[in-house]
C-alpha cells in the first residue's frame, strides 16, 4: 500500500468537494479498493470514506424501490420491504460473496465498480433503473460504458439507485465456485419498460442487454422459449474459467432458470 492521506467527510459537499482533489478516490464497503491498494493497483493521494454521509436505507413507493448508496448487500437481502417489491432483487443480493463481503459491500460500491462479473448491474439494467449522484440522475442505459467504466465523473458520488417494480423479475446466476462472482449471470425482467434481459459475467465489455432473449421472451414468457435462442460465443470472455462457447451456452441456460424463479 502506498501512502495517502484519509478523509472521512460529514456532508456531501464536503466529500465532493475532497474528491475534486488530484487523485481522490471514495471509500465505501473496500471490498474492492482496500485489495486494490494493497495490491498498489491504484495510488489515490486522498482516500475519502463514505461512511458518515448517510447514504443508507431503503424506501418503497407505489412503483419504485430506491436504495441508498452505502446500503450493504446483507441489508438488501434482508429487506422485507425489497422482498415484498422486488423478490428477484433480494434473491440477488443474498447471494453475493460471502457473509463478510455482504455486510461491508455496498450497493454503491458495486455500481461504481462495474466488475464485469458483479451482479447488481445486470439488476439495473434489465430493470430500467437510474443511479442517482450528487449532481444528476443516469439512467441504466447511459449509465454502463464498457468494464470498470461507468458515466460518472473521477469526483462523482452515487447517492441513491432507483429500481421501478416490475411484474416479473429474478436473477439466475452460475457462479465461480470459490469467489461467488458471476461466471455468467442473468437477470429476466418483465415490467413497465417492457421484457429486459441483463448479461453479466460473459461479456467483454461488462454487462449488456440480449435481444435475441427479450424478443424471445416478449413473444412467449417461459423457459421453453429461451431453448430456441442461441448466442454466438463471438465477443465472450474466455478464461481459465470458461471458454466464450461455454459461457455461451450458459447464458441460455439461465435464462430459463431465471425466467422459471420469476413465475
Ligand atoms: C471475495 C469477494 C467475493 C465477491 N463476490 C461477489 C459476487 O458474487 N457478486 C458481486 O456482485 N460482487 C461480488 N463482490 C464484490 C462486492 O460485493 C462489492 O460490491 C464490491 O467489492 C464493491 O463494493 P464496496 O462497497 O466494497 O466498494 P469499494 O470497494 O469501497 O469501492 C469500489 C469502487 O467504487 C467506488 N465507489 C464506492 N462507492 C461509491 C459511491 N457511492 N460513489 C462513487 N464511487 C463509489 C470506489 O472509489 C472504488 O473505486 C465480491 C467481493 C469479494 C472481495
Amino acid at each position: 500500500m502506498y501512502d495517502f492521506t484519509y478523509q472521512k467527510p460529514a456532508s456531501l459537499p464536503d466529500a465532493v468537494k475532497a474528491l475534486g482533489t488530484e487523485d481522490a478516490k471514495a471509500l465505501a464497503g473496500g471490498m474492492t479498493f482496500i485489495p486494490v491498494l494493497k495490491q498498489r493497483l491504484n495510488k489515490p493521494s486522498v482516500v475519502v470514506d463514505l461512511a458518515k454521509l448517510g447514504l443508507t436505507g431503503i424506501t418503497v413507493t407505489g412503483d419504485t424501490v430506491t436504495i441508498g448508496a452505502m446500503t450493504t448487500h446483507e441489508t438488501v437481502a434482508n429487506s422485507a420491504e425489497v422482498k415484498r417489491a422486488i423478490p428477484g432483487l433480494a434473491d440477488l443480493a443474498a447471494n453475493i460473496g460471502d457473509k463478510e463481503v455482504r455486510h461491508r459491500g455496498t450497493i454503491g460500491g458495486s455500481l461504481a465498480n462495474n466488475d464485469p462479473s458483479a451482479c447488481y448491474p445486470s439488476a439495473l439494467l434489465a430493470l430500467g433503473g437510474t443511479v442517482k449522484t450528487d449532481r444528476r440522475t443516469i439512467s441504466a442505459d447511459d449509465y454502463f460504458q464498457g468494464m470498470f467504466t461507468t458515466a460518472l465523473e473521477p469526483d462523482e458520488v452515487i447517492t441513491e439507485v432507483s429500481f421501478p417494480i416490475p411484474q416479473k423479475a429474478a436473477y439466475a446466476k452460475f457462479r465461480n465456485p470459490a469467489s461467488r462472482y458471476a461466471m455468467v449471470g442473468v437477470f429476466v425482467a418483465k415490467g413497465p419498460k417492457g421484457v429486459r434481459v441483463a448479461i453479466t459475467g460473459a461479456g467483454q465489455n461488462g454487462v449488456f442487454r440480449h435481444a435475441g432473449l427479450e424478443a424471445a421472451l416478449a413473444a412467449n414468457w417461459s423457459a421453453d422459449a429461451c431453448k430456441g435462442v442461441s448466442t454466438p460465443a463471438d465477443g465472450l470472455n474466455s478464461d481459465i474459467h470458461a471458454s466464450a462457447e461455454y459461457r455461451a451456452h450458459l447464458i441460455g441456460v439461465m435464462a430459463g432458470r431465471a425466467v422459471t424463479a420469476a413465475g
